[in-house]
């Protein structure tokens, strides 16, 4: 079998014909496959401004080389002499050819297949495992995500989720916004830091080409976030149709740094008193679901809840708030919110306190979970875990567009060109 069938099955490109294949064993050069690609006669080029087919005005001497998927690791070369065309338009200018475009020497359909397996592996692992350089994988990424940006559809998004990650360590934020609709959760924008304009800044990138009663944050119904004050006042700016959401993810985790705040305090005052043994390596046990601690740590737990302290009365406040969210009717739930508070206030354990101010403040925004049933939180959750994992693996480039690319990369559901699912 020739590996002219192989190409010519995986490959449609009208007015080309494939002609010599030769393997490159190694020797002076690095083992490759050339393929050499020659267009149809009688057949136009097309001009690579417009698409229209126009006169050959000369061609290359020297083939340009693009870097084809690889065989076996094996790396496959397409060795094509470019022509130049006379365009009643553009004047002088070369051919556009279906595998490539621009300058770029790496087939579109190459860079499809680095770019589809680095949402499996690290940039690095994909270089290695295919035989390329690390910045061609990058460019490969960068491609297909340029490539989504400009064709998804943002039409009809009802949902968001807004959420704060740092990217890195110190005071390196970024807000990101997630379409949460059932069917259709995937990332819609990330944007520097945490402020007001990060946001206003995504706004406008949404809304762009729309206008008026036409503005897609017009048609927004929910928006889930945090109770971050630049976002809240962001969100009842702009999305003046959406129900503002108080996210269960994010309650919980300002209701665990209460707990964790109170056990250092706790571990402060042990240690005064010489006895700060008693809460050595509890602070996971305080602050996993008590359904996910190990057997040890529920023992020594169940230890715990014997001492009479500050963080285990915070730890059990804590539990019971769980209750909160499984109410099904606003009104017993605020009864119950309103008790809640109560009786944390009356604990005079000072993060706690600070915790119910802030409930108490937002308490309006916190009821409208009630009116939300059926947004999922757990979502904003699980994109947060994800985020933290992409930024973790992207850290090795420190610019914030890099990180960006591959957070869209991985968790934007963008399209890709037709031909992306061949290899
Ligand atoms: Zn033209």
């Amino acid at each position: 079998m020739l590996l002219k069938t192989i190409l010519n099955s995986v490959t449609d490109y009208k007015s080309f014909h494939y002609g010599k294949v030769s393997f490159h064993e190694k020797g002076s050069e690095t083992q490759h496959i050339d393929v050499e690609i020659f267009s149809r006669k009688n057949s136009q080029a097309t001009c690579s401004e417009c698409g229209k087919k126009c006169p050959t005005y000369d061609t290359a001497r020297t083939p340009r080389r693009f870097e084809f998927v690889p065989l076996w690791s094996i790396p496959v070369f397409f060795l094509y002499k470019m022509r130049r065309v006379t365009c009643p338009v553009h004047g002088v200018i070369v051919e556009s050819v279906p595998w490539g475009d621009g300058k770029c020497t790496q087939t579109i359909e190459q860079r499809q297949f680095l770019a589809n397996w680095a949402r499996r592996l690290s940039r690095s692992e994909v270089a290695e495992c295919f035989n390329t350089t690390f910045g061609k994988v990058f460019r490969a990424v960068k491609w297909i995500v340029d490539w989504g940006l400009e064709h998804r559809n943002l039409d009809d998004v009802e949902s968001l989720g807004v959420d704060e990650v740092q990217v890195r360590k110190g005071h390196h934020y970024a807000t990101l916004v997630y379409q949460l609709d059932a069917g259709n959760k995937r990332l819609l924008g990330i944007e520097e830091g945490r402020t007001e304009e990060s946001l206003e800044t995504f706004f406008e990138e949404f809304d762009e080409g729309a206008v008026g009663e036409e503005k897609r944050s017009l048609k927004v119904k929910w928006v889930c976030s945090d109770m971050w004050k630049p976002y809240l006042n962001v969100i009842g700016k702009v999305c003046t149709n959406a129900l503002n959401i108080l996210d269960r993810f994010h309650i919980k985790g300002h209701l665990t740094d209460a707990v964790n705040e109170t056990r250092k305090s706790d571990v402060k005052k042990l240690k005064a008193e010489g006895r700060e043994a008693v809460l050595t390596k509890s602070k996971y046990i305080f602050l996993k679901n008590p359904e996910n601690l190990t057997d040890d740590q529920a023992e020594k737990l169940s230890e715990l809840l014997g001492y009479n302290l500050r963080v285990v009365r915070a730890y059990l406040m804590k539990e019971d708030f769980e209750r909160f969210w499984e109410y099904r009717s606003a009104y017993w739930s605020g009864r119950f919110l309103d008790a809640w508070c109560t009786r944390a206030m009356r604990s005079k354990i000072e993060p706690m306190k600070k915790f119910v101010k802030m409930l108490r403040k937002h308490r309006e925004l916190l009821m409208n979970w009630f009116r939300s049933r059926g947004l999922s939180s757990g979502t904003v959750e699980g994109f947060n875990n994800k985020v933290k994992l992409t930024a973790r693996k992207a850290y090795g480039f420190q610019a914030f567009e890099t990180l960006k690319i591959a957070l869209f990369h991985a968790l934007g559901r963008l399209p890709e060109p037709k031909s992306a699912h061949r290899f």
